[in-house]
């Protein structure tokens, strides 16, 4: 089969690679029906984060089982599933507590590599989660964004408390900062507020159900914030980059007794310890329990109540993959769609 490969820093190829074949009995491989590259590819992709290439890429995925180990029972060949960043068996304590990308038999699907033809899901019965039927091709989109950035955003807003009659703020207006605009609207909020300087993201952010857009960041950012909640800041504030500006965006926009989702992975976040203390906020987040939504979510993506494939602006053949990078590197696209 083939696949993307990294080699450093801006190096993406796309070649040849060993067809993934049963290592564990409760292993499953699947043949991607659409893969992509997600925002956190980028920090690898730009070299803050380091690599030992060549190594596989990608860790979104959606496909048709091809084969299951002996002791797989719920998962079948021919099923069209959907399956999250962190393999996990849904069974140990974390995972019925609803934290399976902390689950104590996790597996990174990023090392295993999803921008591919076919991959190999480990525990698939716990990981894998199965449509009623084929999707139609046009559902495809929704359920590759629910493998990962739909997921995200959802946490995000469930891990800051959004609900009905509260003002939400979302601070990242990539594809999980948008689509934490649709978790929030789905979830009741009364006013949501995208941060966002880039017109098409802003269009989507409201199509979404954002009801106000904020340009500035930083301390001006805070400070519209506050304008537009009688100076008390947000109940509720997604933080959708990693970044130390954005994570402090996120805890000065929040009011005393709101919560932070903080969803975008921290690369060099340093937090106030005293500041903390005195703000009176909530933190809540990490990498996300997708698995923990994704029936929710492929039901809500089968009845096309919601409709999150609206996120992907770049559709590509996968053997592009490498343009994808660029695009989204560039912020030319915000969510590149690759068909293998
Ligand atoms: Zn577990």
């Amino acid at each position: 089969m083939r696949g993307a490969v990294i080699y450093g820093a801006r190096d993406i190829r796309f070649e040849e690679r060993d067809d993934p074949k049963i290592i564990e009995p409760t292993d499953a491989i699947i043949r991607l029906s659409a893969t992509c590259v997600c925002g956190s590819d980028l920090w690898p992709y730009r070299g803050i984060e380091p690599v030992q290439g060549p190594a596989p890429m990608g860790h979104e995925y959606v496909g048709i089982v091809e084969e299951v180990g002996r002791d797989v029972r719920e998962i079948k060949p021919g099923q069209f599933v959907i399956g999250s960043f962190f393999a996990s068996d849904n069974t140990c304590e974390i995972c019925q507590a609803g934290y399976q990308s902390s689950c104590i038999h996790r597996e990174l699907m990023g090392t295993i590599g999803t921008q591919a033809e076919l991959a190999r899901v480990p525990l698939a019965d716990g990981t894998l989660v199965a449509t009623p039927d084929l999707p139609p091709a046009d559902l495809i989109p929704g359920f590759l964004a629910a493998s990962d950035v739909l997921g995200t955003g959802w946490f995000g807003a469930v891990a800051a408390e959004v609900g009905p009659g509260k003002t939400v703020a979302v601070v990242g207006d990539g594809a999980v900062g948008l689509l934490a605009v649709l978790a929030a609207r789905h979830l009741g909020a009364e006013r949501i507020i995208a941060m966002s300087r880039h017109v098409p993201r802003q269009k989507l952010a409201l199509e979404f159900g954002a009801t106000d857009i904020v340009e500035e960041r930083g301390g001006e950012g805070v400070g519209r914030i506050k304008e537009l909640t009688s100076g008390l800041g947000a109940h509720s504030v997604i933080e959708a980059v990693g970044t130390q500006e954005s994570m402090m965006q996120a805890i000065r926009s929040t009011r005393p007794g709101g919560h932070v989702g903080y969803v975008g992975v921290a690369h060099g976040v340093e937090l106030p310890g005293e500041e903390i203390f005195f703000s009176h906020v909530h933190l809540h987040g990490g990498p996300a329990p997708v698995r923990r939504f994704l029936p929710e979510l492929v039901d809500l993506i089968w009845k096309r109540e919601i409709d999150p494939g609206k996120v992907f602006d770049l559709p590509l053949p996968l053997d592009q993959v490498a343009e994808g990078y660029r695009a989204m590197d560039e912020r030319r696209a915000i969510k590149a769609l690759l068909w293998p």
